[in-house]
């Protein structure tokens, strides 16, 4: 499959339309930054952090970091984190804040 995009006239028929929705590569996601969708950045309180692990199991972009089957401390992947909040809402300890990505780099939270 060609990757040049393809420009059709504007009489084209929806039958002659390429279908849409279409991943060409599987498994691509992690060559792209998706950094620059983000609104709010999360973060987490590692002090009031019970390991439970939901943020990594339902981080739809798999940016929750963890080793050993621990979270704390390790760096949220900010090239990967779109600022869903999914994280922040599963999070049982509510340790998880969506701060505006200005405040965050104000902490010093950046990437
Ligand atoms: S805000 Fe969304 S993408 Fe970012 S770490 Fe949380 S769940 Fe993952
Ligand atoms: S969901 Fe909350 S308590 Fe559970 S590992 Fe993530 S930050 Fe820690």
């Amino acid at each position: 499959m060609s990757d040049e995009p393809r420009v059709y006239p504007p009489d084209t028929g929806w039958k002659d339309l390429a279908p849409g929705g279409i991943v060409p590569q599987a498994g691509n996601a992690e060559c792209y930054s998706v950094a620059g969708w983000r609104l709010v950045h999360p973060v987490r309180d590692n002090e009031a952090c019970i390991d439970c692990l939901f943020c990594w199991l339902y981080c739809p972009d798999s940016a929750i970091l963890q080793e050993g089957g621990s979270v704390k401390g390790k760096p949220i992947d900010m090239v990967h984190c779109k600022g869903c909040g999914v994280c922040a809402a599963v999070c049982p300890k509510e340790c998880i804040k969506m701060v505006p990505e200005s405040e965050a780099a104000e902490q010093g939270q950046t990437g």
